[in-house]
Order: structure tokens, then C-alpha cells, then sequence
């Protein structure tokens, strides 16, 4: 065993993150705060530069500061140092840059670091604030620069596939518009409202050409969104897409209506056929459990008019496998001509609106394939509201769904990450 190995200043520099001209010349500890302290210092001041024009000036003043750094062992950690303030010819005076922490921040770089992972894994400000020891606001900061910084060095380039959705931010008629990548599923862009000047301005950003290389667009079938497509995107009429998810869906309200209308005249004859069945006709059969499996067995060999609804949808679930249009198109016909005789209001009603809309149906079929998106951004976007407490301020759930569904690179330059593998 080696005791009183000697490491330089240099050294131990390197080991708390602090790059040449800056060096940690004194290391103090307050025992009973638990704190211990970096003093640093700038070795060379002749290259110190303005901020905002990066002339290289004559220092003015300096200020003393201090900032949260990972802590060492069970003591929280500080840099203390004295920043310099330069005169600039043109900008006046103005504080420089220092290379471990962004301007203004009052933590380090690799703190900065740490609460980001924290914030990916807890997803809540508050939880990580607890965790860290430090304000909200700080955590707050930490993701709001996080996000600003990874918008800035993103490339801004139109993918190929996208997909614009609709999503509540708070109660009430409050939404937000969401446009992201379908190949990747990630958030390009979040816009005030939905209606079609929201999706318009986002489009209005792109050269023309370029928005022609757009291959599909996928949507609910929300109009705003629709004609905006048509307007702004060459050639949309072929590219716009309803998809699976949302056309099973209409059609599953439409089955749901039918048994509830049903389970209500059933009861006043004092029948209970119905009760407790609603997840038996809305879960794809393959996800029910064996004893809801036998009992939707019998069901739907009744006379019921929810069976009948029932083995309509089951039919538009098998025709979204198909390769070409024509038969795409004759498929749907089929199931819109049951649809439409089938007596039963609800599924009439969903029958016309899928009639008016099987052109992007179909485009659907044949441009995304069987799956579109594994989960729609919806769902993402509500565990990341749930995990966030909901929020009240539109600007505050744009920042947090940047951070978590963004795709950003999202950590403060100069930090280098390491690879950590748990498998
Ligand atoms: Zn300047």
C-alpha cells in the first residue's frame, strides 16, 4: 500500500473537470457544512475575450463566484473563483465566458450533466431538485437551457415521414399541435393551437421544393390539419394518412355506442346480457384473458345487435394489410357496403365518415404499411404530463416534451459522457 501518493495540481485539475489556463491552486473544507471548496485560478489572463464579439480585451475587474460542482465523497462541492469582467471597445464591459459552467449558470458543467440524466430518469424537477439538494428553479433552469441548447444545434431538416397530432395541454379546449418524425417518433415541432394557421406557419418555414419530398403525413382526421396539408404540401392529396389507430378507434366508439344503447333496453326488460362487457367487444381478441375469450365466444354468437357491430369492426381490423390501392379500395368497399346496411345509426355513421375519408385511408394502407408508429405520441406525451404533474403553462410542457421526446443533445459542451452500460 502506497499512502501519501502525490498527485499535482495539475492532476487533480484534470480529475475535478478544470481545463488549462484555470487551475484548482487550493482545496478547503468546511466540516461542518460538509463543503468542500476548488479554489481557481486563471493562470494566463492575456487571452481573455468579450463575450458577445469574442475580441480578445484588457481585463476590467474581477468578481468572485461560486458554483455547484459534483459532489466529492459525501460533501457538496463548489468552485470558487474570482471571473473577470474585460472592457470591450465596442460592447462596453462585459463579463467573460468561463469553460466549466454556461453564463450565468451557478452550477458546473458536469453538474449540469448529472441533473439532466437525473431529469430523464425521474422525468419530475421537483424529485430531482430533492435528490440534488438544490432549488427548483436551478433544476428548472438546468432543462429550460437543456432544451435551448439542443434546439440550437439541431439540424433543421425535414424528414420524409411525419406524423401531426393534436394534444391537450390543461383543461378545457386547450391544445397544442405536435409535429414529429414517424420513422423516429421524435418531437420536431409543438405549435399554439390546432387550427390550420398552426400547422401552416410550421410548414411556411420550408422552401417549397423541400416540402415536396415530404412521402406521408400522418393525422387524425381533424379538417384544420387536412386542408393545411392540401395547401401547403405538394402532391398531399396521396401522402395524407389516417391511420390504423385512430380509424380503429372511431370505429370501436361506434361499437361502444351501439352496446350501451342496447345494454339500456335490455335492462328495462330486466335483462343483463351486456353487463360487464364493454373491454370484451373494444380489446383486440388476441389481448383478451381465456375466460373473456369463451365468454366473447358466446356473445357473439347471440342475437345482439352489439355482436353484429361487433363483427363489422372485426372486419375493418383485417384490411389493413394490403399492398395495392385497388385492392385496398375493393376491400373497404366491402366492409362500407356491410356498414352501411347494417341498420345500426352509430356504425352507419362511422361507415359515412370512413367513406370520406378513405382516400387517406387507403394512402395509409399503402405508404405505412401494417404498423405505423409503435406508440402514438400521445400516449408518450401523457407519461411525460403525469410524471411532470400536469401543467398549467403551455410554454412549460413545449420545454418538457422537447426534453424528453426532442431526440436534442441535450448536455452542456466539453462534458464527455461516459458510456454506462447496465446490461
Ligand atoms: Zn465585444
Amino acid at each position: 500500500m502506497v499512502y501519501g501518493m502525490q498527485i499535482e495540481s495539475k492532476e487533480i485539475s484534470t480529475v475535478y473537470g478544470i481545463q488549462s489556463p484555470w487551475e484548482i491552486t487550493e482545496i478547503t473544507a468546511d466540516h461542518e457544512k460538509k463543503e468542500v471548496y476548488l479554489h481557481v485560478r486563471c493562470t494566463d489572463e492575456s487571452g481573455l475575450c468579450c463575450r458577445k464579439c469574442g475580441k480578445i480585451c484588457p481585463v476590467y475587474d474581477r468578481r468572485k463566484r461560486m458554483w455547484r460542482h459534483l459532489d466529492t465523497g459525501s460533501y457538496i462541492t463548489r468552485v470558487v473563483s474570482r471571473i473577470h469582467r474585460v472592457k470591450c471597445p465596442d460592447c462596453g464591459i462585459c463579463t467573460t465566458a468561463v469553460p466549466w459552467s454556461s453564463p450565468s449558470a451557478r452550477v458546473t458543467h458536469e453538474f449540469e450533466a448529472l441533473a439532466i440524466d437525473l431529469l430523464l430518469e425521474m422525468k419530475t424537477v421537483s424529485a430531482v431538485s430533492r435528490h440534488l439538494g438544490v432549488s427548483w428553479p436551478v433544476i428548472d433552469g438546468i432543462m429550460q437551457r437543456a432544451v435551448r441548447r439542443g434546439l440550437e444545434r439541431r439540424e433543421e431538416t425535414l424528414p420524409d415521414k411525419i406524423c401531426v397530432e393534436e394534444v391537450s395541454a390543461g383543461k378545457g379546449q386547450n391544445y397544442v399541435t405536435i409535429v414529429s418524425n414517424s420513422r423516429t417518433g421524435t418531437v420536431l415541432h409543438i405549435g399554439e393551437g390546432r387550427t390550420k394557421k398552426t400547422l401552416t406557419d410550421w410548414y411556411n418555414q420550408f422552401p417549397h421544393a423541400q416540402l415536396g419530398k415530404i412521402k406521408s403525413i400522418s393525422m387524425d382526421m381533424w379538417p384544420a390539419y387536412i386542408h393545411s396539408s392540401l395547401e401547403c404540401v405538394p402532391g398531399a392529396i396521396k401522402k395524407i394518412c389516417f391511420d390504423r389507430f385512430h380509424i380503429m378507434k372511431y370505429i370501436s366508439g361506434a361499437v361502444d355506442k351501439v352496446r350501451r344503447q342496447e345494454h339500456k333496453e335490455l335492462r328495462k326488460e330486466g335483462r343483463d346480457d351486456l353487463k360487464g362487457t364493454k373491454y370484451h367487444w373494444l380489446t383486440n381478441k388476441q389481448n383478451l384473458s381465456p375466460i373473456k375469450k369463451k365468454e366473447l365466444l358466446l356473445l357473439r354468437k347471440s342475437s345482439l345487435r352489439t355482436a353484429r357491430a361487433w363483427a363489422i369492426k372485426e372486419m375493418s381490423r383485417g384490411l389493413w394489410n394490403y399492398v395495392s390501392r385497388t385492392w385496398a379500395k375493393k376491400g373497404w368497399d366491402r366492409w362500407l357496403s356491410w356498414a352501411m346496411r347494417c341498420r345500426l345509426e352509430p356504425m352507419k355513421k362511422a361507415g359515412k365518415t370512413v367513406k370520406e375519408h378513405l382516400w387517406g385511408i387507403i394512402n395509409a394502407i399503402v405508404l405505412e404499411g401494417s404498423n405505423g408508429p409503435a406508440e402514438s405520441i400521445n400516449s408518450r406525451i401523457k407519461t411525460v404530463k403525469v410524471c411532470s404533474r400536469g401543467f398549467r403553462n403551455k410554454k412549460r410542457l413545449a420545454t418538457a416534451i422537447y426534453f424528453h421526446l426532442g431526440g436534442l443533445d441535450l448536455y452542456p459542451g466539453g462534458v464527455q459522457k461516459r458510456a454506462v452500460s447496465l446490461k
